[in-house]
């Protein structure tokens, strides 16, 4: 699967996972801010196992730190589609986010600093703008990540508390994207079981289980196929849509209303306009078309 898709996979996830908007799962609920920052956090999190590969486009993201960090990804994990591609490296990437949570400093001007989840996602938010387009040069992907992570950093010291599940959700969400399309990863990595010779004669079976020893369900073909991008345009919609609804509910409580009755009565008052038109549309077409 293609970088910005990765991401694109990410932010929805966590829109649905996260937001308590209708249309969501809200299995995790967390707050506006954490929806909006925890789409880019964990849209970056959904790029971070291609950071085994040094020549991958976030090992450009925000140069040097990101070149260093793709380098030892790559010599730990051995290398791309490896390690960082199972279900123990999207455990040892939740390992890592929860334990730079646990890093902070106090200042006598600012308080409480959350300096080792801000720098965590101060990554990831540049490997997300980089893959989606965000900040072209070295400079903008820089001015954008420590914007980002500094306000929430600053802002929500205690608000990091959804980080680790961001960057499970990001990781777990790539390793899927990656089994949709060809080739498969080694999902129970470092141990690579080989299928049986008659196994890897079955055509249709040698694609599920390879034999290399990965797993996939390729039913997206190829990466960067038509029907990969043809899902990442509802997934563009939904993202889009659970970080506006996040950024208005957020706006609305500031200013004094109750922004989930709010919400609810614009989702009536769409569903209700939804209905008649498809009401309308139906004896429409039942017409019998005359002249
Ligand atoms: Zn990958």
């Amino acid at each position: 699967m293609k970088g910005a898709h990765h991401a694109l996979c990410g932010a929805a996830a966590w829109v649905a996972v996260a937001s308590t908007a209708p249309l969501t799962l809200g299995w995790y609920p967390v707050g506006p801010l954490g929806v909006v920052a925890g789409a880019l956090v964990c849209a970056g999190a959904a790029l971070a196992p291609d950071a085994d590969h040094h020549d991958a486009t976030i090992a450009h993201s925000l140069p040097p730190v990101s070149q260093w960090v793709c380098d030892a990804v790559g010599a730990v994990s051995g290398g791309h589609r490896n390690g960082t591609h199972s279900v123990l490296g999207v455990a040892a990437l939740v390992g890592i986010a929860w334990a730079a949570g646990k890093v902070t400093a106090t200042t006598s001007a600012l308080g409480d600093l959350a300096v080792g989840a801000g720098a965590t996602s101060l990554l990831l938010v540049a490997f997300a703008a980089r893959a989606l387009g965000l900040g072209r040069g070295r400079l903008q992907a820089w001015a954008l990540a420590v914007a980002l992570a500094g306000f929430v950093t600053v802002v929500a010291p205690t608000g990091w508390d959804w980080l680790p599940v961001a960057v499970g959700t990001g990781a777990a969400v790539h390793v899927l994207g990656d089994m949709l399309t060809g080739g498969g990863v080694p999902l129970l990595w470092p141990w690579e079981p080989r299928p049986p010779r008659w196994w890897t004669r079955t055509p249709g079976l040698r694609d599920v289980w390879t034999r290399g020893g990965n797993f996939a369900v390729p039913l997206l073909g190829t990466t960067g196929s038509r029907r990969e991008r043809l899902v990442a345009v509802p997934l563009t919609a939904y993202a889009t849509y659970g970080v506006v609804v996040a950024l208005a509910a957020g706006t609305l409580t500031s200013l004094g209303y109750d922004a989930d009755a709010v919400l609810a009565r614009v989702v009536e008052a769409a569903t209700t306009a939804l209905g008649t038109t498809a009401a309308v549309g139906a004896v429409v077409l039942q017409q019998p078309v005359t002249g």
